[in-house]
C-alpha cells in the first residue's frame, strides 16, 4: 500500500496566485506542497506582458475589476496592494518600468517574476511537484484526500485551488478548479473568453482585410463602458488594447461602438476644412487625420466621390459618424484559444470576502483566476493574483 504523505496546505496549479500563496504560507512556518500538472511552473507569466510580464499596475484599485460582485476584491486588494508587489520586486533588484498608464513592466524578462516566486517559495520550504495530475479529491473529516497520478496519495488541512481559467488550454489551463467547485457544491458566474480580438461576418471581414496591420487611437464603447486605447486591424478582425479591454464587457450579439477620433468632432472638422479648401478630396483631407489607408477605405464606403464642396451636410454627417460612431455587430471572439483571461468563474457569494476560504466547506480555498474577478488589461489580473493569493496564504 501507498504511504500518505500529510501536508498541512495543498496549493493546486504552481502559477501566479498558488505560487504567492505557497511562499507566504512556507513563510509562516506551514508544511506546504504546491502541485501543477505542468512541466514548468508559472508558464503564463513567462509568456505574460510580450515576455516582460506586466506585473501590476501602479494605479490599480477595485474599478478595474469585474465579476458579479463588484465589492468582493476590495478587500485582498487593500490588504495586499501594488505597492506591497513593487516593494518585492525592488527586494530583488528587478528593474523595471512603466510602459502607459501605470503599466510596470520588467526591463529584462518575466522570468525574473518567476524566479522571484521560486526563490520565495524556497524560503519557505515549500515542496514543488511538476508533471503531477490530481486524479480526485476527497473530503475527509480533518481535510482532504488527494490521489495524484503516478498512484501517490496526499492530505492536508488546507486545499487551495488555484488552478486559473480556460484560456490558452495549450499552456495547461483546465476545467479543474470549476469541477472542484462543482463536486463541493459552490455556484458558478457563467465563463466566457476576455481580453480577445473580436471577429466579423465575412462581409466586413473582407473590408478589415484589406485595412491588415493599420493601428489608430481609438474610443471603443460598449453601453456604458468605455476605453481609449490603440486599435489593430488585423486579418481575423479588430485586435488591440482598446478591442482586448471591451471584449470582457461584449456578449454575443451585442453592438460596440467605435471612435477612431476620439476627442475631436469629425463634422466640425470637415466643416471648417470644406470652408477652407473647397478644392480638396475628403480622402486627403482626412489622411492629414488618420492613417491614409484608414482613410481611403472610410470614404470609399461612405461613395464620397469628388471634392469637399461636392459634399452636402449630410454626406458631411455620415462621413462624420463613420468615423466617430462607427457602430459594429461582432459575429464572435477568438475564443479561448488567444483570450489572455476568462471572466465568471467561481462565485464570490460562497468565498470569504478576506480569506478566500469557502463558506460551505472549510479548509478549501480559491483564489487568483478560477475566482469570479477579472482585471483589465494592464497588470490587473497580476495584482488579482498576487492579492488574492496573500490574503488565502496568511490563514491557511
Ligand atoms: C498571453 C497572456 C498574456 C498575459 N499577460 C498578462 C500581463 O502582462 N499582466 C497581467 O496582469 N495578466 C496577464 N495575463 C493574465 C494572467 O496570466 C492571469 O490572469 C494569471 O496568470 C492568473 O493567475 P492564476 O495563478 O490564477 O492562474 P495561472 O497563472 O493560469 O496558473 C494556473 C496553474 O494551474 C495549473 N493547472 C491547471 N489545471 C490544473 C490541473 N488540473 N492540475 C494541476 N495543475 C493545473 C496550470 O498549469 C497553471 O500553472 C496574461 C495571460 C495570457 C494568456
Amino acid at each position: 500500500m501507498s504511504r500518505i504523505v500529510s501536508q498541512d496546505v495543498i496549493v493546486i496549479g504552481a502559477g501566479a496566485a498558488g505560487m504567492m500563496c505557497a511562499a507566504v504560507a512556507g513563510q509562516r512556518g506551514r508544511k506546504v506542497a504546491i502541485i501543477d500538472h505542468a512541466k514548468s511552473p508559472g508558464e503564463k507569466i513567462r509568456i505574460s506582458g510580450g515576455g516582460r510580464c506586466n506585473f501590476t499596475n501602479r494605479h490599480a484599485s477595485p474599478a478595474q475589476f469585474i465579476s458579479a460582485n463588484p465589492h468582493f476584491c476590495i478587500s485582498a486588494l487593500s490588504r495586499y496592494t501594488q505597492h506591497d508587489f513593487i516593494a518585492l520586486i525592488e527586494r530583488y533588484g528587478i528593474a523595471y518600468h512603466e510602459k502607459t498608464l501605470g503599466q510596470l513592466f520588467c526591463d529584462g524578462s518575466a522570468q525574473q517574476v518567476i524566479d522571484l516566486l521560486l526563490s520565495e517559495m524556497r524560503r519557505g520550504d515549500v515542496d514543488l511537484h511538476l508533471s503531477t495530475k490530481v486524479e480526485q479529491v476527497e473530503k475527509t473529516s480533518d481535510g482532504f484526500l488527494l490521489k495524484l497520478s503516478g498512484g501517490e496519495e496526499m492530505q492536508c488541512h488546507s486545499l487551495v485551488i488555484a488552478s486559473g481559467g480556460k484560456s490558452i488550454p495549450k499552456m495547461g489551463a483546465s476545467d479543474f478548479g470549476y469541477r472542484i467547485a462543482a463536486q463541493f457544491g459552490l455556484g458558478m458566474t457563467p465563463t466566457l473568453p476576455a481580453l480577445v480580438p473580436l471577429t466579423f461576418d465575412d462581409v466586413l471581414l473582407k473590408r478589415l482585410n484589406a485595412l491588415s496591420g493599420v493601428a489608430v487611437q481609438a474610443r471603443v464603447r460598449h453601453g456604458r463602458t468605455s476605453f481609449e486605447e490603440a486599435l489593430l486591424f488585423t486579418h481575423r478582425g479588430l485586435s488591440g488594447p482598446v478591442i482586448l479591454q471591451i471584449s470582457s464587457y461584449w456578449r454575443e450579439g451585442d453592438e460596440i461602438q467605435v471612435s477612431l477620433l476620439p476627442g475631436q468632432d469629425a463634422f466640425a472638422l470637415l466643416r471648417v476644412a470644406k470652408a477652407d479648401h473647397p478644392r480638396q478630396e475628403p480622402q486627403t483631407f482626412l489622411s492629414t487625420l488618420l492613417p491614409r489607408r484608414l482613410a481611403a477605405d472610410i470614404v470609399d464606403a461612405q461613395k464620397c466621390t469628388g471634392k469637399l464642396a461636392d459634399l452636402s451636410d449630410a454626406k458631411l454627417r455620415a462621413l462624420a459618424d463613420a468615423i466617430n460612431d462607427w457602430r459594429v455587430v461582432p459575429s464572435g471572439s477568438e475564443g479561448y484559444r488567444t483570450a489572455e483571461v476568462t471572466v465568471g468563474g467561481v462565485d464570490t457569494n460562497g468565498l470569504s470576502s478576506t480569506t478566500m476560504e469557502t463558506k460551505a466547506v472549510p479548509g478549501l480555498y480559491f483564489i487568483g483566476e478560477v475566482v469570479d474577478v477579472t482585471g483589465w488589461l494592464g497588470g490587473y489580473n497580476f495584482q488579482w493574483a498576487w492579492s488574492s493569493g496573500w490574503c488565502a496564504g496568511k490563514v491557511v
